[in-house]
């Protein structure tokens, strides 16, 4: 038996954010019609260690079924050390046999995936012409967001701010030769989203860093950064404001500190839940009702976008003759 071995840069090449958009909204939508077996992810959360290990697994049935598992260790440490916070590897197994097939870089499946998620909820929910763009925080997740939001909505300005400064200033620096509009570094996330359309938060603050009464009317907000329960990035009174879309109602109410803090304050409950994108996706629930409407699109991250990811790798890899197959 063989497996196909994919490192960081394979990956990277063979999932181009265009196709990853498209990749996530066929998840989402099998999702929604039942076609996904996707557990709640467990957490190892050692008291003493720096970092978790978070196990996420999923089976997509459909013609091409398969079996998959991501393991990834988040580490909140390793930007400061140069490496991506999130460390781990994508396994896809046989629907038939259950043999591993292929075993792939997770950092980069994880920035993408999330990215593209992010931009398929933006396509769906935004207002069609929302062109100025808030980007809460400077690092992986910040880089893959803007290559989203640049996929899907005819950005005109973006604004970058960064709990250090000069983080925001360095992202933007490196970013601005990159795309045809101007990244413009801002000292406050007051600063970054006044006025703006679109906003995306992508931080790793435990406390909110957004309050509702800086927000525009009819603005759409990717909430991606608090994926755990003990973390937020918005406040109570943005969360009841907002008409608020998920990624999945089960990983809402258990992990999403976001949707969590406002619950226990009693200012929001189950049904403050519009609905799952996949659900929007395929038709059975409305999406943006009115352009003055502030839309929410709370992501946790699920195994499911993880897998359909790792399976249209594999598949681009055959065909491109990419990777490295390891007798096994
Ligand atoms: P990085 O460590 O690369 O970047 C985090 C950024 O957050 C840094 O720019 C940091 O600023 C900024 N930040 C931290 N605290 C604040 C604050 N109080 N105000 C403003 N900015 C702040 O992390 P990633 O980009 O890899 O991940 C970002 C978050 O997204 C993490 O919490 C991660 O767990 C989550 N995530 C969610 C996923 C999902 O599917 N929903 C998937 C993957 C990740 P500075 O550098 O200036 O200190």
């Amino acid at each position: 038996m063989e497996i196909l071995v994919l490192n960081h840069a394979e990956v990277e090449v063979l999932l181009p954010m265009s196709d990853c958009i498209r990749v996530m909204g066929e998840a989402l939508a099998a999702l929604a019609r039942g076609e996904v077996h996707q557990p709640l992810r467990t957490v190892v959360r050692p008291p003493e260690s720096a970092g978790l290990m978070a196990l996420m697994p999923a089976y997509i049935a459909g013609e091409g079924a398969v079996y998959g598992l991501k393991t990834v260790c988040v580490f909140p440490g390793n930007p400061a050390k140069g490496k991506d916070a999130h460390q781990g590897s994508v396994i896809l197994f046989s629907a038939k046999t259950g043999e591993p097939l292929a075993l792939m870089n997770a950092s980069a499946i994880t920035s993408i995936r999330t990215a593209a998620v992010s931009g398929v909820a933006t396509q769906l929910l935004a207002r069609k012409e929302a062109s100025d763009l808030a980007l809460i925080g400077a690092g992986v997740q910040a880089r893959a967001h803007l290559a989203a939001m640049a996929q899907v909505r005819p950005l005109k300005r973006v604004r970058v701010a960064s709990r250090r400064p000069e983080n925001a200033a360095r992202f933007a620096a490196e970013m601005g030769p990159h795309y045809p509009f101007p990244i413009e570094p801002v000292d406050s996330v007051e600063s970054a989203v006044r006025d703006a359309d679109l906003i995306v938060t992508v931080t790793t603050a435990s406390e909110p860093i957004l309050q509702r009464d800086w927000l525009a009317s009819g603005v759409h907000l990717n909430v991606v950064g608090s994926s755990i329960p003990t973390a937020r990035e918005v406040d109570t009174a943005t969360m009841a404001a907002a008409s608020l879309f998920v990624d999945r109602r089960e990983s809402t109410l258990n992990e999403a500190g976001d949707y969590l803090f406002a619950a226990r304050e009693g200012a929001i409950g189950p049904e403050h839940i519009r609905a799952e994108i996949g659900e929007v996706l395929i038709g059975a629930q409305p999406g943006r009702t009115s352009a003055e409407e502030i839309t929410l699109f709370k992501s946790l991250g699920l195994a499911v976008e993880d897998v359909a990811a790792a399976a249209y790798v594999y598949r681009q890899a055959q065909t491109g003759q990419v990777g490295t197959w390891v007798v096994f």
